[in-house]
């Protein structure tokens, strides 16, 4: 049997190690200290200077945290992308709240705007307007960002960006992760970047930084004596894992270098089929690609082709389920316009990492050329 090739798997450089080793010199294993500062500042220079960044143990948190402090509670409406991992839904669960699905529009797979606004005016006339708005830039490919934020800004609701899987990704030259109220990052070991588990709340104001910082750390008031006032979560990442995030930082667009590099290939391969569909970058709209997807013309050949891959050890995965579709959330209201649903069913995520080998794309080429038999 060949070795595994995987849909996505870590890609550590070396420098990670430095920025570990320092820690333990040091002995600053503790969820704080000079990595964890560094960290947050390399990614506040990436994304650009106004950002404020707290690091977090996992981008779930960072979601928990951003509905925390824009007072979501019992009861409260969330509007949630309906295709996405359910990390984007959870949290609403966590506050008690109520997730309300929103379905996609074709061109990025994102929020869709019209459904959007139907399920604004909906709630509002029920008397329960939505207290935030979770946007997704799925697969790495950035949202409607112009049309998303003015319906948000017509009706006043706050957006939480969940950047998770577009650390590096762009619309209109500015960074993913800048867009939001509040915005999320995740590093975990699947992502484009990794500190094996993590994630990051980003905000342009640094208040909503040391709102996140203080509750992350069991909301400890200032005072000698462990006064508390409020709950507080276990939410910091730690400095070791930091020293991975440090190292990684410095080879982010590389990575994303790499991985348009793989959708290239696809495109390539695939690009002339009609059976096939690729996501293509509307304009304004720059991806890190961090998986590449194809639609095929149905169910049944998009279960073909994994099953092909499969048969050589290829790991592939049909495009996130919907969360409408969803047994736990199966109660959830929502406002569906089948596109979600259609991805689903055709929809395939591509083998991506930003460490596959030409022997691994070459693997790769036959079973397409094969299944698709092509010369
Ligand atoms: C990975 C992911 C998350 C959660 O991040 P973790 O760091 O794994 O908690 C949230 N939303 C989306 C869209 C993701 O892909």
């Amino acid at each position: 049997m060949n070795p595994k090739i995987w849909l996505s798997s870590p890609h550590m450089n070396g420098n990670e190690q430095k920025f570990i080793n320092e820690a333990f010199n040091s002995n600053w294993i503790a969820p704080l200290g000079p990595n964890v500062s560094g960290f947050e500042e390399d990614i506040s220079q990436y994304l650009n200077e106004g950002t404020y960044v707290a690091a977090l143990s996992s981008g779930t948190a960072a979601i928990h945290l951003a509905l925390i402090i824009l007072n979501v509670s019992k009861d409260d409406i969330v509007l949630c992308q309906s295709k996405t991992f359910s990390a984007s839904a959870n949290p609403i669960v966590y506050q008690g709240a109520k997730p309300v699905f929103i379905d996609s529009e074709k061109e990025t797979w994102n929020l869709c705007p019209i459904q959007l606004e139907i399920a604004i005016k909906d709630c509002i006339a029920k008397g329960n307007k939505p207290k935030a708005i979770i946007a997704v830039h799925l697969y790495g490919m950035p949202y409607k960002v112009d049309e998303i934020h003015t319906i948000a800004s017509t009706y006043n609701i706050p957006i939480i960006e969940d950047s998770a899987e577009a650390f590096g990704s762009s619309y209109k030259n500015k960074k993913c992760g800048t867009f939001g109220d509040i915005s999320i990052l995740s590093f975990n070991g699947n992502k484009i970047i990794t500190t094996s588990g993590g994630g990051a709340l980003v905000t342009s104001k640094k208040e909503i930084k040391d709102k996140a910082v203080f509750l992350a750390t069991q909301a400890r008031d200032k005072s000698v004596a462990y006064l508390h006032s409020q709950i507080g979560y276990n939410y910091r990442m730690s400095n070791v894992l930091a020293g991975i995030g440090r190292g990684q930082m410095t080879v982010l667009d590389k990575h994303v270098k790499l991985r348009r590099k793989n959708y290239q290939f696809y495109k390539e391969a695939l690009g002339n089929l009609d059976s096939v569909e690729l996501l293509n970058e509307p304009q304004d709209h720059f991806s890190n690609r961090w998986l590449s997807c194809m639609l095929l013309d149905s169910n049944k050949s998009r279960e073909a082709l994994r099953l092909e891959f499969d048969k050589e050890n290829i790991e592939t995965r049909p495009l996130w389920k919907p969360m409408h579709q969803q047994p736990i959330f199966s109660n959830c209201k929502k406002y569906i316009n089948g596109v979600s649903d259609n991805l689903f069913e055709r929809g395939l995520c591509l083998p991506s990492g930003s460490n596959l080998t030409n022997g691994e794309l070459d693997r790769i080429y036959s079973v397409l050329k094969s299944f698709f038999a092509f010369s």
